[in-house]
């Protein structure tokens, strides 16, 4: 019989943040398991960037207590691609292992980006440049991806595939995924389990257990935006 024992892949106790005298982040928990689909809701402003950089490892000025593995990997609202290097040579960057090219030419084709590897960034649409951008994420093969409102620039039509594209690199990886959002829809279409951040902690969490692919009239999920 298989057995799933749950991995956790980051922990946070009592996490604080402060910006001068006053806590953004105010004694937050949170833990996430190994392979989970999270997406992250709050108010602009609430703190969830400040989370996520927390967890990325990009911020020392913490109080509190912050365990995450080191297979993290992050993706921007805005795909911050390096203009003067080709697309394969961006998602490649920073990978210090000798078939760094070809890792990221494997993962420019997940996302259907083969074509313009050696494209510059800058003749890339919008929704390719953010293709782009999750290859990079993903080449490290994270085991925490963290995903930071990566939908909220790009039009309705691309958005929506861009949505499967993230579920099917899920699906076909695994990875333990924090999605922020301050689209409802998004968080209860995409995640198993949503939080919403307030006052600087994880003020509610709700899990969505309707099966995936996720029609946005499912009983299950009109039923949670409701609540939410
Ligand atoms: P969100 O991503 O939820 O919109 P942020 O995490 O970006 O919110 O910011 C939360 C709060 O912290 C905001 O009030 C913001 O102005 C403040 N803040 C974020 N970064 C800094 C900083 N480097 N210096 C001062 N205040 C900051
Ligand atoms: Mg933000």
């Amino acid at each position: 019989m298989e057995t799933r024992i749950p991995r956790r892949v980051a922990g946070l106790r009592g996490l604080t943040r402060r910006f001068g005298d006053r806590a953004v982040l105010d004694g937050l928990d949170l833990d996430i398991e190994g392979g989970e689909f999270i997406a992250l809701l709050g108010r602009s402003g609430s703190g969830k960037s400040t989370l996520l950089r927390a967890l990325a490892g990009l911020d020392r000025d913490l109080d509190g207590e912050l365990s995450v593995g080191d297979s993290v990997a992050v993706a921007f609202q805005e795909p911050r691609l390096v203009p003067w290097k080709r697309v394969r040579a961006n998602v490649a960057l920073g990978l210090d292992v000798p078939d760094a090219g070809a890792r990221a030419d494997r993962a420019l084709e997940e996302v259907g980006l083969s074509e313009r590897a050696d494209a510059w960034p800058l003749t890339l649409s919008g929704g390719e440049a953010q293709r782009a951008s999750l290859a990079r994420a993903l080449v490290r093969e994270p085991e925490l991806l963290l995903l930071d409102e990566p939908f909220s620039a790009l039009d309705a039509l691309t958005r929506i595939t861009v949505h499967q594209l993230v579920l099917d690199l899920w699906a076909l990886h695994r990875p333990a995924v924090l999605l922020v959002t301050h689209d409802v829809d998004e968080a209860l279409l995409l995640a198993d389990r949503v939080l919403v951040l307030s006052e600087g902690r994880i003020a509610h969490e709700y899990a969505v257990t309707a099966p995936r692919p996720r029609h946005r009239d499912h009983p299950d999920l009109v039923n949670l935006r409701d609540r939410l």
